[in-house]
């Protein structure tokens, strides 16, 4: 059997990876909260550890791996654009419109991320939907000793908890001085954070021993990573920025609450995203959501994907315009290689090598490169599918209409084979090279350069040779763009 190396960021060590159950190997990744469509940063743990999914599929076999990723649906962003929202005359209920926005985001998030190619977890919990799961952890660390309640909130006592900070070692102290903690007069320590908040009546909230209240953003993943997974599991990972505090005080709650499990064995975290060097912001104007990308700049799922999986996860990755260019030009040849081809029984051992080496994606597809430049189409194909390229869905590449009907382009899903297109469109590009050739032998030459100007402005890349005129269709290949030239 394949061993996977991941560094462990508990222990700051690559280690060989050994799940506590190999029938069932269990990971959970932080979800979003939903009050917006994710942007370009949220894209790239998703993709990241969807890699990590696939891998441990193909080791352990795709029924023996259980991956929880949740919905944080309370939350006091949702909250304010609810608000907005009613502000602004609708008539609907503050909860209605609650639901109505996380419902519409969960559905964005779904889009995006499939045409990311990231495989739907096995388990999306709502938060909303594990309230009761929240407040029995709750009640069982005040039972404990290790949270408190103080005017409606409860909070959980850090000091109370001896390994905190282990996970960014750092002490509690040094925390206090570099982080920027709310100081409230309830509580005991300004470490201390929140399980529990009271709601007003004009907020959402669930009835509880400490009053109607909501829970805490951390106390979530502790309680749905042990309803779903257990008191002990293998992986947990998130971004960097979950690192401190969320991390540290999921480890803190769910050791405290169940000091019987440790929780997560192995701990990742992916490095966070640039934007042309920059950290991605509104103000810089270089702040991009992934639905921007597909749609505004017609960039496919696929080509994102292939970008954010060109840097390897524990270094932070730039996002240019260049590399999408570049990587969009090399999946359209790969697709065309591997259309109606099929698979190889099993993915090139070079490939899951790099993969297994805590997911050195940036190798693997160095590796895919030879592949291809060997033409083996087969192989490509099987080795790509790890990654979660060149399947057999289009992944959000954006076609042109298949019967040239319409105007304009649509998205189709279908196979690969439409993504090649030669089929459709080759009687036409043949045509006008034909009419160029005879244009030429006139010594018309205004009009056969018309003809090669249209071929090359619709994407047909021309290679004129002693034999004759060589075409193939480039990434930006447009047919729309394929009239007839003046
Ligand atoms: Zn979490």
């Amino acid at each position: 059997m394949t061993t996977i190396r991941l560094t462990n960021t508990k222990t700051r060590r690559k280690e060989a990876f050994t799940p506590i159950d190999p029938a069932n190997v269990r990971l959970y990744v932080c979800g979003p909260t939903v009050y917006d469509r994710a942007h370009l940063g949220n894209g790239r743990p998703v993709v990241v550890f969807d890699v990590l999914f696939r891998l441990l599929r193909h080791v352990y076999g795709p029924d023996h791996v259980t991956y929880v990723r949740n919905f944080t649906d309370v939350d006091d962003k949702i909250n304010a654009a609810a608000q907005a929202r009613k502000a602004a005359g609708d008539p609907r209920s503050l909860e209605e419109l609650i639901r109505a926005r996380t419902d519409e985001t969960i559905r964005w998030y779904h889009e995006d991320m499939d045409a990311l190619g990231a495989l739907r977890p096995t388990h999306e919990p709502r938060a909303t939907e594990w309230i009761g799961a929240m407040i029995a952890m709750i009640e069982d660390l005040v039972a404990k000793g290790h949270a408190y309640e103080r005017e409606g909130h409860v909070l959980f006592r850090v000091r109370s908890y001896r390994d905190y900070g282990a996970l960014s070692g750092r002490s509690v102290d040094d925390m206090i001085a570099g982080a920027r903690v709310e100081v409230a007069p309830f509580k005991e320590d300004p470490m201390d954070f929140v399980l529990w908040k009271p709601s007003d009546d004009e907020l959402p909230g669930w009835e509880s021993p400490w009053g109607r209240g909501r829970p805490g953003w951390h106390i979530e993943c502790s309680a749905m990573s042990y309803e779903l997974l257990g008191a002990s599991f293998d992986i947990h990972a998130g971004g960097i920025d979950l690192q401190f505090p969320h991390h540290e005080n999921e480890i803190a709650q769910s050791c405290c609450a169940h000091p019987e499990g440790g929780f997560a064995n192995v701990w990742m975290h992916n490095e966070m995203l640039l934007v042309n060097g920059k950290k991605m912001s509104k103000s810089l104007g270089n702040f991009f959501t992934i639905h921007d990308l597909r749609k505004d700049r017609g960039i496919p799922g696929e080509v994102i994907r292939m970008v954010l999986l060109g840097t390897h996860y524990s270094k932070p990755m730039d996002w240019t315009a260049e590399k999408a260019a570049q990587a969009k030009a090399t999946l359209w040849k790969w697709r065309k290689l591997t259309a109606d081809v099929e698979p190889a029984a099993s993915p090139d051992a070079a490939v899951l090598a790099a993969l297994a080496d805590d997911l050195n994606t940036p190798a693997a597809i160095t590796r895919l490169h030879s592949i291809a430049a060997q033409e083996d189409g087969a192989l490509l194909k099987a080795s790509a599918s790890l990654l979660g390229l060149l399947e057999d869905d289009l992944r959000g590449w954006t076609l042109p209409p298949v019967t040239g009907t319409g105007s304009g382009v649509m998205e189709v899903s279908g196979s690969a084979t439409a993504i090649v297109g030669n089929v459709q469109y080759r009687e036409t590009i043949e045509r006008l090279l034909d009419e160029r050739k005879q244009a030429r032998m006139g010594k018309d030459f205004r009009r056969s350069d018309a003809i090669r100007d249209l071929l090359v402005g619709a994407g047909v890349i021309i290679k004129d040779t002693p034999a004759g005129a060589e075409w193939d269709l480039g990434a930006d290949f447009d047919p729309a763009r394929l009239g007839e030239p003046e």
